[in-house]
């Protein structure tokens, strides 16, 4: 049925582009002028599904930076760096409810509550292996080459804009470091934090970074392994739970699948052995989220089906 359906799809998302495109709520993000300056009106979509075949419409190929969704990826980097079960004595797996910039820990634990919120981010960067700073950044890079298919590289201005700025996330390395959930100079935790960030992408890449997490860690156009399919699922998990900051929960119950978004104003969504879904529009609403990326999130998982629980 879903073969059948998606015959149809780049004609859905034709149409979905026309309906969202003149839709203006919510507001570009202004904590950097860096990303400030982007353009509001951009808007891409973009579906890779499993078999590699792909349909966009829109300014799929315009670039920007990452922002909160390298968060996903560089959790399973550090998941293959150290394993299950050491990750977890230093990041939770519980959604917090509050926003993704909370200075907040786990009471009894002290760790942070996930890696999907800034908090959890650092402290998951800091656990990345490499002998010295260049060595880490090259290892995560690597990365991110292996789920995009290309060369990736970090937009320095916002990089710079992001370490000069970022003293809500210098508070909560500092806070960690009181409590022994980081280990190492908080500085280069942070630099790496705030590169990951800045990594440049677009939303066909989003797309094909989220299609190879639905296939299992192997990227259906390259073929080529990014991560290991048994941390696929830890990945999947908390994106299920955590990835949409304080609207994950409205989330899953409506869309129904896992997904990451960004203060760039993009969105990935996972449907597991299907599709990846990514979404590129700038203004977001009181959360984080993209407003218009919502939306599309929405009526794909309406129209074909996707809630992981739909009734059939
Ligand atoms: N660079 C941003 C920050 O650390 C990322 C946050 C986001 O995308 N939500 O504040």
């Amino acid at each position: 049925e879903l073969a059948k359906n998606l015959s149809s799809l780049q004609a859905f998302i034709d149409d979905l582009y026309s309906k969202y495109e003149s839709l203006q709520d919510g507001v570009v993000a202004n904590y950097i002028p860096e990303l400030a300056k982007v353009d509001p009106e951009l808007f891409a979509i973009s579906i890779v599904n499993v078999n590699g075949e792909i349909y966009e419409v829109g300014d799929y190929q315009q670039l920007f930076t990452i922002q909160s969704i390298s968060k996903v990826f560089v959790y399973g980097l550090a998941l293959m760096d150290h394993g299950r079960d050491y990750i977890l004595t230093r990041v939770g797996v519980e959604p917090t409810g509050d926003a993704f910039n909370a200075i907040v820990l786990d009471e009894q634990s002290k760790r942070p509550y996930n890696p999907m919120v800034n908090a959890g981010a650092i402290a998951t960067t800091s656990l990345i292996k490499g002998s010295d700073a260049t060595e880490r950044l090259n290892r995560m890079l690597d990365m991110f080459q292996k789920y995009i298919g290309r060369d990736v590289f970090v937009d320095i201005s916002v990089f710079t804009s992001e370490r000069t700025t970022g003293h809500r996330n210098r508070a909560m390395a500092h806070l960690m470091l009181n409590f022994g959930m980081i280990d190492k100079p908080i500085d280069e935790a942070l630099d790496l934090y705030f590169q990951q960030c800045a990594v440049m992408v677009n939303c066909h890449d989003l797309a094909v970074m989220a299609a190879t997490l639905a296939n299992k860690g192997v990227n259906p156009i390259t073929n080529e392994q990014a991560i290991k399919s048994c941390y696929v699922k830890d990945i999947l998990s908390v994106m299920y739970t955590c990835g949409m900051y304080n609207f994950a929960g409205e989330w899953a119950y409506k869309v129904g699948i896992p997904a990451k978004s960004g203060i760039s104003g993009g969105i990935i969504a996972v449907v597991p052995d299907k599709m990846g879904i990514a979404v590129f529009s700038p203004r977001l609403d009181a959360r984080g989220n993209s407003v218009r990326g919502v939306k599309v999130c929405e009526e794909l998982s309406q129209r074909f089906g996707l809630h992981l629980f739909e009734c059939s």
